[in-house]
């Protein structure tokens, strides 16, 4: 089945369907433990047939299981950035689906518009899936070509340009971001910088890029003069007298990314802080390295890295 919001509301019709979907992309090849891995488990039958009683004393159509090994029981939401959830799994479906193919983002205002929920639900459903939008925290260098530029997110977009030419971060609400796009792959990875200068890029840069393997591609601005220097390659474009492509030279793909990101955030989401920022960014990376992949395999995706994540309501407030 195709996974689009018309698919899915004609495959679920009641939270019974929505857990066995769920479990067909999180687990398709049968259940796994998520307390200790095992892959056998019994499904609980509801003792009425249907449904069973919750700790609030409402029923609930929860598909349970309990592991053959540990005997404990979970769902397929039990470790997920889903646990403990109040909202029904086919609004998390729809809003994952949603999440994953809407190119600038969808608001909370949306969500909360569209599926009938508070807005302190919507805004808080978002987050937590940006969340399992990040990057495996375990996963390898990027190597091959790779393009690196910078941007200034906020501000006045007047003075942005100018001042990025110059190095100049101007006032306090503008924040820079670092993103490295393996050409090869597709793959993007972005990042707030504490601030912009030879050091800050050249770390970033190692902790990201297998450098000694690939070519680095920039602009001509001297902070990446001395980093270049580790890679086997490093070429650029020099921006200033007017040339954007030399040789299959250009810091265009990530320029593009840059341009799709700000219209999000000052057209989907008005205003993003600079604390929930990088939650923006992984959103903005995972949508930009999936985007080859077919709709039901980037919502695969996502739904597996929902797992292991759990993140409580206190992180994301607390100042
Ligand atoms: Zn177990």
């Amino acid at each position: 089945m195709k996974l689009n919001l018309t698919e899915i509301r004609k495959h679920v019709n009641d939270e019974a369907s929505a857990y066995l979907l769920l479990e067909q992309l999180r687990w398709p090849n049968g259940p796994v433990c998520p307390h200790c891995d095992h892959g056998k488990a019994y499904f609980l039958n509801p003792a009425n047939g249907t449904s069973r009683k919750t700790n609030r004393g409402t029923s609930s159509q929860r598909r349970v299981w309990k592991c053959a090994k540990c005997r404990k029981q979970f769902s397929v939401i039990t470790g997920t950035v889903m646990h403990g959830t109040k909202v029904s799994i086919e609004i998390w479906l729809m809003v994952m689906v949603q999440m994953c193919s809407a190119k600038n983002g969808i608001s909370a205002r949306e969500i909360e518009r569209m599926h009938g929920v508070t807005p302190e639900t919507a805004w808080f459903m978002l987050h937590r899936l940006r969340e399992a939008m990040k990057r495996d925290p375990l996963v390898g260098l990027l190597s091959g070509t790779v393009v690196s530029d910078e941007t200034w997110i906020g501000g006045n977009p007047k003075n942005r340009h100018a001042n990025q030419r110059q190095g100049v971060q101007g006032s306090t609400e503008k924040t820079p971001v670092l993103s490295l796009v393996n050409v090869e792959t597709g793959e993007i990875r972005s990042q707030v910088l504490p601030t912009v200068n030879a050091r800050s890029l050249r770390k970033a840069i190692s902790e990201q890029v297998d450098m000694e393997q690939s070519i680095l591609h920039t602009d001509a601005a001297t902070y990446y003069l001395s980093v270049g220097q580790e890679f086997p390659k490093h070429e650029s474009v020099n921006h200033s007298v007017g040339e954007y492509v030399r040789d299959g030279v250009s810091t265009n793909r990530a320029e593009g990314f840059f341009a799709q990101l700000k219209r999000s955030i000052n057209g989907t989401h008005h205003h993003v802080s600079v604390e929930h920022l990088p939650r923006y960014l992984a959103e903005f990376d995972f949508r930009y390295s999936t985007c080859k992949m077919q709709d039901s395999e980037r919502l695969q995706m996502m739904v597996n890295q929902t797992a292991g994540r759990r993140l409580s309501y206190k992180p994301l407030t607390e100042k």
